[in-house]
């Protein structure tokens, strides 16, 4: 160890010196100074704490090196019969942890999408205003756009409003290529929170480009989703639907779970 050792100095010492120190200081800047001298990082504090965990350091390993000296001196019958091992007798239990529940439910989304070739790709939640709009061919009049449903953090960057910025980010390092992407993460939207509205929430979206690939390929996926986490005989329905920025456009509807169609403010009644 080339480390040298700092001079060691006592709690009292520190005491009286920044007492002194702070007697003779006549104005707010060199306050500062000794303020930087005793507490910040590497400071005279910080280096009194080190000195105290080197001696308690210290004092532990006195204390083992006696404690395996005093075994040492008894006898052999009295060591095995303390150290006898029961290996029939109950372990510790430790409670373990569970995996957030959206955490749950991306991997039970991500393991519908992998066996059909998709790949899992992950961007940034900071995002330009290029690539979270302009190059998803929604240009500044998109109502979206406005201040009131973005968090920007300045003029050119804002908080993701989507997780399609990862489209535009994975075609554009994978030019005139066949693609089958899925990806999830966090978005942000300035919204009221309420038991329905979150400012934040997760999205989850995938996105297929190929020779040949029609409708039917995003009905047929959707209807096989929705059927594994709902189960085979699930009712689901396909309705037309606007979107301002995708045609032709679809929406999927599952019955609600937990009234089973019959209409309860968690489906506002529709079931
Ligand atoms: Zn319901």
């Amino acid at each position: 160890m080339s480390e040298k050792t700092k001079p060691t100095i006592s709690e009292k010492e520190i005491k009286r010196l920044a007492e002194k120190s702070l007697t003779e200081a006549e104005n707010f800047s060199e306050v500062e100074i000794i303020k930087k001298k005793y507490l910040e990082k590497g400071g005279l504090i910080s280096q009194l704490f080190q000195q105290i965990s080197q001696k308690r350091d210290l004092a532990q390993k006195k204390k083992l090196v006696a404690k395996v000296q005093e075994r040492e001196k008894k006898s052999p019958e009295q060591d095995q019969k303390k150290d006898k091992l029961d290996i029939y007798r109950e372990g510790k239990k430790v409670p373990l942890a569970s995996l957030h529940p959206i955490t749950q439910i991306i991997q039970k989304i991500y393991d519908i999408f992998l066996p059909l070739g998709y790949q899992v790709s992950e961007s940034s939640e900071i995002e330009t205003e290029e690539y979270n709009f302009n190059k998803l061919n929604m240009p500044p009049e998109h109502p979206a756009r406005d201040m009131h449903d973005t968090f920007y953090l300045n003029v050119n960057l804002l908080l993701r409003t989507h997780t399609s910025n990862t489209q535009i980010r994975v075609m554009e390092s994978n030019s005139n290529q066949e693609l089958k992407v899925i990806t999830a993460g966090k978005v942000y939207r300035r919204d009221e929170d309420d038991a329905t509205h979150t400012h934040q929430f997760t999205q989850i979206e995938g996105f297929m480009v190929g020779r040949d690939i029609s409708f039917s390929h995003l009905k047929g996926t959707l209807e096989l989703v929705l059927k594994k986490l709902f189960g085979e005989d699930h009712p689901i329905r396909f309705r037309p639907s606007y979107f301002p920025f995708t045609e032709p456009s679809v929406e999927v509807d599952a019955q609600c779970l937990p009234c089973q169609g019959k209409g309860c403010n968690i489906c506002k009644k529709t079931g």
